[in-house]
Parts: C-alpha cells; sequence; structure tokens
C-alpha cells in the first residue's frame, strides 16, 4: 500500500465559508507485505483522517492511493469500493460499537465470509472455526455461539481481528485497536497482529498515540504532527536517535512517552486557504528561527530510509541534545 502526497482539509465556520483548515498535508509511506508500520500522534494530529481515507470512508483532496501498484482512487463505486475492502481490512478501536449486539460471533464471521466469497454451504462452519482457533478464542464452538456483550474487550476486538482475516486481506489497517483495553489484554492483541503479520505476509498499519505500542510492535515507525508527517525510519533507529525536535520531545516526555500525548495542545492558529507557512511544531520548539516560521521544512534524508522534516537538518547545526532531550 503506498500513499504519495495525501492532503485533506475541511471548511471553517460552515460548507459555504471560504477557509480551510488544513488535516493532512503531504503524507505520505509504502507499507510492504508482513510489514508493521506505526503511525504515531497525539490526537488532533490526523491519524484518524488518515485511516478514513485508507479505508476509503473519504476522499482526499490531493495525492495518489496505490495498492499493488494501481491507483485505488481512479475507481468508484461500489463494485471498487468492494474489491478493495477485500484487500484493505479495518480493525476500530472501539470493538463494542463494531460489533451488532443482536448477532452471534458465527454470525458475524459467516456474514464477510458470504459477502467476499470466501465460503458457503458446509464450508462456513469449517471456516468460522478455523478463524476462531487463528485468533485464540478457544473453545470455538462456544465462542461462535456467543453474542458480542458475553464477551470482554480483548474477545471482542478477537472477533474483529477474525472478521478482517475472513476476507483474507492484503493490508489491515488498525485505528487504535488496544487504546479502549486495559493493560494485560492489550499485549495480548497486539501479539496477535504481530503474528499475523509475520504468518500470513499481512502489512499492517497500527496507528496509536501509544509509543510504548509502537516500540513492541512496529518494524517502522511514522511520527504524525499537526497533519504533516515528522519524522519515519525504523522503529530502533528513530527512538533511539530521534531527529526531529517534536519527536525527542515526545520520548523525553516520560519513558512511553504515553503521557505525553493525552497532554491537550495547545490551541493552533487555524491555517487559512493558503498552505500554512513555515513548520507547525514552530510555537513549540525550542530551535525554532525566523525560517521555521516562514517556509515549510522539507524532508531531509538523515539516515539509510530515515527522514526528518525540519530545516535544521539542512544546516550543519543539528541541535544540541541537551537543549530539547535531557
Ligand atoms: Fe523546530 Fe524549525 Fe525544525 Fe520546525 S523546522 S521542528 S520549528 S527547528
Ligand atoms: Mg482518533
Amino acid at each position: 500500500l503506498e500513499a504519495t502526497r495525501l492532503s485533506k482539509s475541511f471548511p471553517l465556520g460552515g460548507f459555504l465559508s471560504r477557509s480551510r483548515r488544513k488535516v493532512l498535508q503531504d503524507v505520505s509511506f509504502s507499507l510492504e507485505r508482513g510489514e508493521i508500520l506505526a503511525l504515531v500522534g497525539e490526537s488532533g494530529s490526523g491519524k484518524s483522517t488518515l485511516a478514513r481515507l485508507l479505508a476509503r470512508l473519504d476522499t482526499p483532496d490531493g495525492g495518489e492511493l496505490r495498492l499493488h501498484g494501481e491507483n485505488v482512487l481512479a475507481h468508484d463505486g461500489r463494485a471498487a469500493s468492494l474489491s478493495y475492502r477485500a484487500r484493505v481490512q479495518m480493525v476500530f478501536q472501539d470493538p463494542f460499537a463494531s460489533l451488532n449486539p443482536v448477532h452471534t460471533v458465527a454470525y458475524h464471521l459467516e456474514r464477510s465470509l458470504l459477502r467476499h466469497g470466501k465460503a458457503q454451504g458446509v464450508e462456513l462452519k469449517r471456516r468460522v472455526h478455523a478463524l476462531l482457533e487463528s485468533v485464540g478464542l478457544t473453545p470455538v464452538e462456544q465462542f461462535a455461539q456467543r453474542y458480542p456483550h458475553e464477551l470482554s474487550g480483548g474477545q471482542r476486538q478477537r472477533v474483529a481481528v477474525a472478521r478482517a482475516l475472513a476476507v483474507e486481506p492484503d493490508v489491515i489497517i488498525a485505528d487504535e485497536p488496544t487504546s479502549m483495553l486495559d493493560v494485560s489484554t492489550r499485549r495480548g492483541v497486539l501479539q496477535l497482529l504481530k503474528g499475523l503479520t509475520r504468518e500470513r505476509g499481512i502489512g499492517i498499519l497500527f496507528i496509536t498515540h501509544d509509543l510504548a505500542s509502537a516500540r513492541h510492535l512496529a518494524d517502522r515507525v511514522l511520527v504524525l504532527y499537526a497533519g504533516s508527517v515528522v519524522e519515519t525510519g525504523h522503529t530502533r533507529e528513530v527512538l533511539q536517535t530521534p531527529r526531529h525536535p517534536y519527536t525527542r520531545l515526545l520520548l523525553s516526555a516520560v519513558p512511553d512517552g504515553v503521557d505525553f500525548l493525552r497532554t491537550p495542545l495547545p490551541a493552533r492558529t487555524p491555517a487559512g486557504p493558503a498552505p500554512p507557512l513555515g513548520c507547525a511544531f514552530a510555537p513549540r520548539c525550542p530551535h525554532a528561527d525566523v525560517r521555521c516560521h516562514e517556509s515549510f521544512p522539507p524532508f531531509h534524508h538523515s539516515a539509510a530510509e530515515h527522514h526528518v522534516r525540519c530545516h535544521l537538518e539542512s544546516s550543519k547545526g543539528v541541535p544540541d541534545d541537551a537543549a530539547v532531550s535531557s
């Protein structure tokens, strides 16, 4: 799955208003088979908007989205959306909201299998049981007959994962899949996702505000701030040698970065119809200078596959670590 320069803005103050707020700007990334890419950002960073674009629940203003090299935005309508959904599945934050309370677990899975022509007749039951087995919901006969309210949060999220798997997708987009689960349950669901990428070669885009989960799970991370990607690279590299002042702040705030991300951002001046000038992080950045307020920083190559969107990278004056992180 490959996104190139995705942008999205929403009108400010009603649909007749001409001023718009940019929610995503120039977001690019690629996700390979069997890879987990974590998209890390605090609330308001544009994570959910991006998830909606990738799920094709909404359309970007600009940019491209390719799956196996094919431009998916070029096709519209029900058939195109069904064929996309057969390859890209979503797992949402709230597993209770995504399951229908009046139907059993088996019904949810059968419906997906039938809808995508994966099984029918006597084969259905066998497939449902195999799916439940693969997400660790055993004894399978018992779980198949349960209703959503008879399951714990973690079990419901496993059903949501089984339903995504029923379609045999290439990609799963998991939008904060564990943020509503308690810590002990969380790890099991994350391990499950990790196992699936490895065994089945599914690519997972793991959207999270929780740097600790990203650290355990992801091969690569992409740090989103105010709608643009500020740093991306291999997880270990980015977390050990973060280069963007925001990533550094994130990592220095608390050991796992969680509390910092829950702290609301100071209100930002909404951008007008023209592209916002300068770096969005400038009001909070200890290194901001004139240039930062005047021009949007380009991406710089820092090391192999490690990219940073910061003006400091273009000058030799790489910031003094002491000023930010220690
Ligand atoms: Fe800070 Fe400037 Fe880099 Fe933005 S571009 S993060 S304001 S130094
Ligand atoms: Mg969100």
